[in-house]
């Protein structure tokens, strides 16, 4: 079955080829030009289901995967939340986002508190649209250890380890990750298409 993914992100097609082995999985902009489209939903659900769907538009009859991700932390009303790729500005870079978090954590004396990440997938097919969820949990702390990953990597420790995830090895990281779990769940979806 092919499955036509709403993102030209080198990292993320990666990621889906990994876990949705048995699918053949095709970035939209292999097929049309990309487009600009505007994420003003007020969830991750809804920011996914926005990029499936105009994707779908597009290329009806299809299958279109789309993800939205970002980390949420409690202590600051979980900002940045669906913020999160544009947390230091509009044009900001991930370490731009990275650093403003560290800071706002500095700013309030906070060495270590909890946060998460989220990840929503959407999938527009003949059938409907149907998503998945999932959730990686631990601590942020107010410095950046280590290279690996992106985004807030460095400054996330997840539970059940002592080290951040820009210190452990990225197969550990594709394990336990929301965007696994997520895609996980899409897979099972997906199976009942067959
Ligand atoms: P998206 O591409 O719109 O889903 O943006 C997600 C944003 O959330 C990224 O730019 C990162 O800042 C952050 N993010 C999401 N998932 C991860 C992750 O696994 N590690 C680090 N940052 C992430």
């Amino acid at each position: 079955m092919k499955i036509i993914v709403a993102s030209s992100n080198k990292g993320k097609i990666k990621e889906i080829k990994n876990i949705l082995k048995n699918y053949e999985i095709i970035p939209y902009t292999d097929i049309i030009t990309p487009f600009e489209i505007e994420e003003n939903g007020n969830s991750f659900k809804e920011n996914a289901v926005i990029k499936a769907k105009a994707i779908y538009e597009k290329l009806p009859g299809n299958i279109v995967l789309a993800d939205d991700s970002g980390i949420s932390v409690p202590v600051l009303g979980n900002e940045p939340g669906i913020y999160s790729a544009r947390y230091a500005g509009e044009n900001a870079t991930d370490k731009d986002n990275l650093f403003k978090l560290i800071n706002e954590l500095k700013k309030r004396n906070i060495k270590k508190t909890p946060a998460f990440y989220t990840a929503a997938i959407a999938l527009a097919t003949p059938y409907g649209i149907f998503t998945a969820h999932g959730f990686m949990r631990g601590n942020v702390i107010d410095e950046a250890r280590g290279d690996k990953g992106f985004g807030y990597d460095p400054m996330f420790i997840p539970n059940g380890f002592d080290k951040t995830l820009g210190e452990l090895d990225e197969e550990i990281k594709h394990k336990i990750s929301h965007r696994f779990k997520a895609l996980k769940l899409a897979e099972l979806i997906l199976e009942t298409l067959k």
